[in-house]
């Protein structure tokens, strides 16, 4: 028997752990999955040590604009981030769908937040992701997380949870693993023992911020009024969509184009060719050309996905994936982030609950890829669904679905509707999804 500082007795394990003794959790990625896996650990378990290695020198200042759903939102909220970002957010009144060249309103949510309240209980948001990966790195910090930047890992042993740095001298050990690297992921083949490269989707995205105070001739009071009353548009054409919100408070326009991929195999990413975009949206809303012609630089991103993974763990509980490195999908249903920070709640829950006894985390292992596997795949699935219904070219299915939509404005959605954002089947799997409460009734129902 030992006796803890407040004399209290403690059961000695035979591994000579105790109850109160945390395990080390090893975290690859700083990323949005990755932080998201720190603070929910380290809020369920303080005892826990968590160290995240991070390959860039500086948390770069990178990213656009992310939607954050009620699935995320709710999970902000438990983290007591959301009075730190409600400022830094736009909160978006209405959601509106439009045929690409404005002539036609196909969907119209004028009660967004209402709906989101009273159905969820948490806000839709729309923000900068540096905003969000900033706030999140200081709340981890606050609680006593290790973040080392510069730490490029190289190699995993799965098995002792331990990783090799890119001086491939540097081994540190921990008691488990979690790969959070993003879809470019270097260890995920060397976890599956075969190549395991990221797969084209055939679509890219231009990526475009513009900040309202820099709008310039003309256009600009109408522009400047359009961002700082923060609303969500959808434009749907041909092989094509675009979506436009505020972020940063009203203060900063992010607009997407997305359409065929037509950059060479080999190229991920690049500045984009504003002639080029221009060229390829000139027959889309009058709106939209007036945004694009503030544009001064955009981004082309190449966008990639992966098949379905057989194991997000080994079934010892040392190693654990999450965020895009284990499901990369479209961004159409803007849950990659979101998803990516329900694996880091699901996760940091159940690793909560492991109390100085190694012997559990087989059992987590179990439950986190019940919890989280089948729930990735089908979102990313659902992501490919959304894109058909956005890209119709002009005809019969084009029609029939812009005949469906436009005959439900103005009455309450039931039944599928092509729009998932506002579909009452699929908004309330992608929104409605409580991570921690799913977390903890399967450990209620099966504790370890
Ligand atoms: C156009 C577009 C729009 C999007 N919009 C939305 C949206 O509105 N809402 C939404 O929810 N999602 C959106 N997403 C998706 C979202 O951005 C991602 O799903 C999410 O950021 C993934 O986070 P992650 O932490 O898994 O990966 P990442 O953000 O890629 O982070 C991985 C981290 O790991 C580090 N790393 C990599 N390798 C190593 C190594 N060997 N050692 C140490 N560190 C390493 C990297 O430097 C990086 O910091 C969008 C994506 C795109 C392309």
């Amino acid at each position: 028997m030992s006796f803890t500082k407040k004399n209290e007795p403690t059961e000695v394990r035979p591994n000579g752990q105790n109850e109160t003794e945390g395990i080390h959790l090893i975290i690859i990625g700083a990323g949005l999955a990755g932080l998201a896996a720190a603070l929910s650990t380290k809020l369920a378990n303080p005892n826990h040590k968590v160290t995240i290695l991070e390959t860039v020198r500086e948390l770069q200042e990178v990213g656009a604009g992310l939607q954050l759903t009620p699935n995320g939102t709710r999970l902000l909220s438990a983290w007591g981030l959301s009075s730190i970002l409600a400022p830094l957010a736009a909160v978006p009144s209405s959601l509106s769908v439009h045929r690409y060249d404005g002539t036609k309103l196909l969907a119209h949510e004028p009660l967004l937040q209402e709906k989101m309240s009273a159905l969820y209980g948490h806000p839709f948001w729309d923000v900068h992701r540096v905003d969000l990966q900033r706030e999140m790195v200081r709340k981890c910090l606050s609680l006593g997380v290790k973040l080392e930047l510069g730490c490029r890992v190289v190699d995993v042993d799965f098995a002792s949870a331990t990783v090799t740095l890119q001086d491939f001298k540097t081994k540190i050990s921990g008691d488990v693993v979690l790969l959070a690297d993003g879809l470019w992921s270097t260890i995920r083949p060397q976890f599956l023992g075969r190549p395991s490269p990221a797969i084209l989707t055939g679509d890219l995205a231009y990526r475009i911020t513009l900040r309202a105070d820099e709008l310039t001739g003309p256009d600009a009071p109408e522009l400047k009024e359009w961002i700082k009353n923060p609303t969500v548009h959808f434009w749907l054409g041909p092989k094509a969509h675009c979506v436009g919100y505020s972020v940063c408070a009203g203060d900063v326009y992010n607009l997407v184009f997305l359409c065929p991929d037509d950059l060479p195999l080999s190229v991920t990413k690049e500045a984009g060719n504003l002639a080029e975009m221009r060229q390829k949206f000139k027959n889309w809303d009058p709106l939209l050309n007036k945004f694009l012609r503030q544009v001064k630089g955009v981004h082309k991103w190449k966008l990639m996905w992966l098949d379905a993974l057989p194991q997000w763990a080994n079934e010892s509980g040392t190693f654990f994936m999450a965020g895009d490195c284990c499901h990369p999908m479209l961004p159409y249903l803007a849950q990659g982030a979101n998803s990516s920070l329900e694996d880091g709640a699901v996760l940091g829950h159940l690793l909560g609950k492991v109390r100085g006894r190694r012997e559990q985390l087989p059992k987590v292992a179990e439950m986190y890829q019940r919890l989280r596997m089948e729930r990735g795949r089908a979102i990313q699935l659902e992501t490919f669904r959304q894109r058909d219904d956005s890209h119709w070219e002009d005809g019969p299915e084009q029609e029939k679905r812009d005949e469906l939509m436009v005959s439900m404005l103005g009455k309450e959605l039931k039944g599928k509707f092509p729009s998932r954002w506002t579909c009452p089947e699929i908004q309330p799997f992608l929104y409605g999804y409580d991570a921690y409460a799913v977390a903890e009734e399967a450990y209620l129902e099966d504790p370890f």
